[in-house]
């Protein structure tokens, strides 16, 4: 078969969490329906969650599949089965997951010997996937799962480590050199700044291997965040495609309400309570796939919320709840009924986010779900708690304008977190406004709207995020016909 045709097979390996697992398979997917074959790699557990999906996709044409590798868990003192970060209960199950990540190497490295794909698509927090998709000369592709803002706002505040001239942790600096004039404290920062710990170390490890790779992919598009796209390869010299967002793949109902785990409710129910409300009258509450609350901060979000006296739909991870509903002002569910929708444990959150009767999202702003709410074309309350999701914040509020800040300002533990970050008044003072028809909430609904319908276009055909991605499989063509 001529080069011309020959199929092009790409692997996907992501780090086993959803916000990495999910939008990874959205590309593999996005790939082959480009017609490339797309492999995804992981381990035994994962691959039995993601099954059903790629059931559908390969009855409906993709060449898709996954091939399984073992995941030690007991052997690096994890329990049994637990093979994705939201299986992380204690600080110190983190080093031994990441011990267990490691052990992949040997494995993965054995699938490229076998199958020798054309390229790896693999996860950040996979750096070694560099030097081994080197040895068989194959090109790798690094996968963040963030946006271009927030990798340039990173980049800068260690070129300049402007956290270092200030006095306290809530001390405003500004970081020097970006297109816009960023002000954040040293409370914002990962770990308040410490460059010392063993994560920042490994972060080092991370960037030193992108810079080493073929190149970057990034979920966003280029209207969204074109002058940090260009900071990005023009300043900071790093070449990347930008293919999202790419949840927008996901177009019909059970796609957007499988993506991920399995619902804890039935999307019908889900859909005919929002066909029940209004338009755009709806707040959709929902913290990401990890982050945890302490009951008290639990208890002052539900009673925030109602006193707001708007609708919502609340989603609550139950693992550290799962005795009693202990989460709960006393009667809560029965005055709420009909008016706020709790969902306990995984909600269709793309699904809820497309439906008009939601106006507004509250969120931790992982980068997944902020560009969920910006695909959606609804403005944000934003309530960053880890990672770089106090980066994604300043996107919504100072360069989108598209979002209010709860007023959490301090970087938090996603395992084991402080009490109260915001408290009950705020939490109803910010919903009032952002739900409300204040000249400020009208301009940000104005705007997420904009950038709502910007964002179908980029994926379309002809749309900036579908050329780069042809670009790139264009490339990858020439590049695999030549090391042939
Ligand atoms: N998600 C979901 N249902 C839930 C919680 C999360 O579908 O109940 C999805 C969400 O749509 C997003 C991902 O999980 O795609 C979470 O990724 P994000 O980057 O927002 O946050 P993380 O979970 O990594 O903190």
């Amino acid at each position: 078969m001529g080069s011309e045709s020959r199929q092009l097979h790409v692997f996907f390996f992501p780090f086993m969490a959803q916000g990495h697992m999910i939008p990874l398979m959205d590309i593999a997917r996005l790939f082959a329906a480009r017609g490339t074959k797309s492999t995804i790699i992981t381990t035994p557990l994962n691959a039995l969650h993601i099954a059903e999906n790629l059931d559908r996709d390969k009855k409906s044409g993709l060449d898709i599949g996954v091939q399984v590798i073992p995941f030690s868990a007991v052997e690096a003192g994890l329990p049994e089965g637990c093979e994705s970060a939201d299986s992380i209960m204690t600080e110190d199950m983190v080093g031994n997951f990441f011990k267990a990540v490691g052990m992949l190497q040997q494995p993965f490295e054995q699938l490229l010997e076998e199958y020798r794909p054309d390229c790896v698509v693999t996860d950040m927090f996979l750096p070694w996937t560099t030097e081994a998709a080197r040895k068989y000369g194959i090109p790798r592709l690094v996968f963040h799962g963030t946006s271009y803002f927030s990798q340039c706002l990173t980049e800068n505040i260690k070129r300049y480590a402007p956290q270092k001239k200030v006095t306290s942790d809530s001390e405003v600096f500004v970081v020097s050199g970006l297109p816009d004039q960023i002000e954040m404290t040293k409370s914002q920062l990962p770990s308040q700044g410490d460059s010392d710990n063993t994560f920042a170390k490994f972060k080092e490890e991370i960037q030193e291997t992108e810079v080493k790779s073929f190149g970057v992919l990034v979920n966003s598009f280029y209207e969204l965040e074109s002058s940090y796209a260009e900071y990005y390869t023009k300043e900071m010299g790093r070449r990347a495609w930008h293919i999202g967002p790419v949840s927008r793949y996901n177009s019909s109902n059970i796609d957007k309400a499988q993506r991920g785990k399995k619902s804890s409710i039935n999307e019908h129910q889900c859909l005919s309570w929002l066909d029940s409300k209004e338009p755009n009258s709806v707040l959709y509450v929902s913290f990401g796939s990890i982050s945890r609350f302490g009951a008290a901060q639990l208890i002052e979000i539900a009673m925030g919320l109602e006193a707001s006296e708007v609708p919502f739909i609340w989603v609550v991870r139950m693992d550290k709840n799962k005795e009693k509903d202990i989460f709960l002002p006393e009667g809560f569910e029965e005055r709420m009924a009909g008016k706020g929708l709790i969902i306990k444990d995984w909600a269709p959150q793309v699904l809820i986010l497309d439906h008009p009767a939601v106006g507004g999202f509250m969120t931790h702003c992982g980068w997944n779900s902020t560009l969920e709410g910006i695909s959606a074309g609804v403005p944000l309350i934003t309530w960053p708690v880890f990672a770089e999701q106090f980066n994604n914040e300043k996107l919504v509020t100072l360069v989108l304008k598209i979002g209010i800040s709860a007023g959490n300002k301090v970087w938090n533990s996603w395992i084991e977190p402080r009490d109260v970050s915001v408290r009950k008044e705020k939490i109803k003072e910010v919903v009032v406004q952002l739900m409300g028809n204040g000249e400020d909430a009208e301009h940000m609904r104005r705007r997420a709207r904009e950038l709502g319908e910007m964002a179908k276009k980029a994926v379309e055909i002809g749309g900036s995020s579908y050329n780069d991605l042809t670009a790139l499989i264009e490339e990858l063509r020439v590049n695999s016909h030549q090391s042939i």
